[in-house]
């Protein structure tokens, strides 16, 4: 007899939870940055691998900014706090784990 998750009823070798548990704990920090000629950019922290291509992609599209990122921070041209919270929203990520600085 496999051991079985408590959880969700599964052979804890197929079970999910642990990374689930994992991915609800992770973080999303937004924050505003001062950038040359006393211009801001909206840095965003907290996502890793394909998670941050794509959501660079996404929040560049739907803010209509340029932006970038680098060493896994996204950098976004100009100020969108609220906006950029609202779109990691509608692209799936819990509002809980988003930390947005006003
Ligand atoms: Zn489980």
């Amino acid at each position: 007899m496999p051991e079985m998750c408590p959880r969700c009823g599964l052979p804890k070798e197929i079970c999910v939870c642990e990374i689930l548990d994992r991915e609800a704990t992770k973080r999303i920090k937004i924050y505003k940055a001062k950038a040359k000629f006393s211009k801001f950019v909206t840095i965003v922290e907290g996502l890793a691998g394909d998670e941050l291509d794509k959501t660079t992609v996404a929040l560049k599209n739907k803010l209509a900014c340029g932006g970038t990122h680098k060493k896994g921070v996204i950098e976004l041209q100009g100020e969108h706090i609220a906006e950029a919270k609202k779109e990691l929203v509608n692209l799936g990520f819990p509002e809980g784990s988003i930390d947005a600085a006003s």
